[in-house]
Formats: structure tokens, sequence, C-alpha cells
């Protein structure tokens, strides 16, 4: 996966080809961002960028500031190894089965990481999931990111650094990945082969993560639509406070297990809900259908015309309110009642 393959973040990845171009790659990097954004991937290019055996230099002539200055060929034996992940200097540290990294992993990493590469330029450590090595592991690792040896980077990837303790963030730069944009998901799912209209409503589903749109299947989005549209259409239907309040039933799954997935589910109806709304102002608004991310619903989306003006800005906003809420672990049934009383 070399720099010009991955999706979106092109500033960052221009920034990190820059610095290893010009050979002020820090020593040790926090990529943090969602999950699914492509931080693990982006990592896994500098260390290919690094080690490759045919790295592709750009003139400066068609150099754009968002254009990799250096990037990995991605097919030497370097390139392919470290992809394998079975590239001696490219070392990969993830939590065990228990969701952990264990001080013992990380001494055998600090003790490698004093040798020479044995075949790279750099020896390159990746902790995927940084925030789950145990605290005794921060602390070893902590002496390596302070006096780091020469050709060794360390790239700790995480979702949330700041449950790395205070002592290594200020070790380490840190890169901030956002949510990439729906655009940007879909042409990664048309790019893994779906269509381009089932791989938009997915992509509008995912909240900006790669990851995300590859684990929903195609019919938990149908169905995430469906549940969103019987809402909204029974929403536009009536103001009766009981009609609506049954509603809310149908976007809380109960018995789906636990209270995160609870709130999970209606996360997705929701999302669904807030694309559905987008749509209709956009229809009401006689925007071009082409940028419709539900296009095959156009005739259902019609019908809500209710939503088109002021209502639907309102009701778009609420639908952000409440995602907010379940952000904070606000109990999935109160979200949702206040919801539909919202619509
Ligand atoms: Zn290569």
């Amino acid at each position: 996966m070399p720099f010009r393959n991955v999706i979106g973040h092109r500033k960052l990845v221009a920034l990190l080809s820059r610095s290893i171009a010009r050979e002020t790659l820090p020593p040790s990097l926090i990529l943090s961002g969602p999950a699914g954004v492509g931080k693990r991937l982006a990592a896994l290019s500098v260390a290919q960028t690094l080690n490759c055996l045919a790295p592709i230099r750009r003139p400066r002539s068609d150099r754009g500031d968002e254009v990799p200055e250096v990037d990995a060929c991605g097919t030497c034996a370097a390139c392919t190894r470290i992809a394998r992940g079975v590239h001696p200097d490219v070392l990969f540290l993830e939590p065990n089965d228990k969701g952990n990294i264990k001080i013992e992993f990380v001494r055998e990493v600090i003790d490698r990481s004093g040798y020479r590469p044995f075949e790279g330029r750099r020896r390159v450590t990746i902790i995927d999931q940084a925030d789950a090595l145990e605290r005794s592991a921060q602390n070893a690792l902590l002496k390596v990111l302070e006096e780091p040896p020469s050709a060794s980077s360390f790239l700790l990837v995480t979702p949330s650094p700041d449950l790395l303790l205070p002592t290594v963030r200020s070790r380490c730069p840190q890169l901030r990945f956002r949510p990439l944009a729906v655009a940007e998901v879909a042409q990664a799912l048309i790019a893994r082969g779906q269509s381009e209209s089932e791989a938009r409503a997915v992509a509008a589903l995912a909240d900006g993560s790669i990851g995300r749109a590859l684990d929903a299947s195609a019919e938990t989005i149908v169905e995430a639509r469906d549940v969103a549209l019987r809402v909204l259409v029974q929403a536009a239907a009536s103001d009766d406070v009981r009609r609506r309040m049954d509603c809310a039933k149908e976007l809380v799954v109960k018995g789906a297990g636990a209270a995160s997935s609870e709130r999970d589910q209606l996360a997705v109806y929701l999302r669904a809900m807030s694309i559905l709304l987008r749509d209709i102002g956009a229809l009401a608004a006689s925007a071009d259908r082409s940028l419709l991310a539900n296009p095959d619903l156009t005739q259902a989306l019609e019908r809500l015309s209710a939503f088109g003006g002021e209502r639907g800005r309102l009701a778009f906003l609420a639908v952000d309110r409440a995602l907010a809420a379940l952000d904070r672990y606000t109990n999935a049934k109160l979200v949702a009642d206040w919801l539909v009383l919202q619509l």
C-alpha cells in the first residue's frame, strides 16, 4: 500500500512523504483518528517508503503540495514482504485476544530496535491500537521514545490517543486523521468491486470510515434505510404523541445484546435518517438528482416533501444532536423517544 493508494488524507500523506524525502521524519509518531479511516495503512506506507528497494521520486516540476515527494514502488521484495508482515525490519505489535499489549512484547521490540536493520534502511515498529499498551508497557516504551536508537522509527496507531500516558504523548508528535468524505469511502468500495449505487448508499452510512463501510453488509444498509424511512413517514403523517412514541420502538432494537449495541444500532438508523433528510432537502431544492445518496428511493422521498423546508432542516439538526448524545453514552431509548417528538 504505497502512499499514492491511501484514500483521502492528502495533506497528511504529503507531509509524511516529504519528511521521509528530506530525512526529517520524527523517530516516533502518533497516528490518531477514528477507526477504519486508513491510519494503519498510512503507517504501512511509511514503512514501505523507508525501506523500498526502488522508491519513486517525483521531480520537483510535477509536484503539487499534496503529491508525495517520494513513494514506495509497492512491488519490490521489500514492499511485498512489508505488506505481508514478514519483513525482518518492520515489526507489528497489536493487542492479544484479551485486548491488551503486554510488557513482554514491548521489551522484545525494544531489544530488537537497538540493532541495525537487517535488510532495510530503517527499522520500523508499528504499534496498532497503541492505547491497548499496558501502563508498564508504556513506561518501558517511554525509555526508547526518549532516546530512540538511530535508524529506528516508532509509529503508534490509535483511535484514542488520550488513553496513552501523557509522558508518551509528549514524546510523539501527533498526526490527526479525520473521517473521510462520503465520496472517498465510496471510491474505496468501488475499487473493491461494489457497484456505484450500492457503494454510495453504504458510504453515506459509514460515517467517514472505510472499515465501517466494509463491515456493513448491503442488507444492513437497506434495513436501516427502511426503518428510517418508515419513521419519517409516520412523523409526517401524524402529530399524535402516542403514535410517535410507537415509532421510537422501531428505532431501538431490544434484545440485540449489550446496551452499547442498542446504541450502535440506533446510530446506524439515525445516520440513515440524516441522509434521507438531506436527500429530501436536495429534491425540494431541485438539486441535481445524480447527487442523491439514495436515487432509488426518489419517489418515496418526494412524498416526504413535508420535510423539504425548515422542518427538514430542524429534523436534520435534531438527528445530529441525537447522534452526539449517543456518543456520550446516553441511553438509546431516551434518545429515540426524544427524537421522534422533534421530527
Ligand atoms: Zn518497493
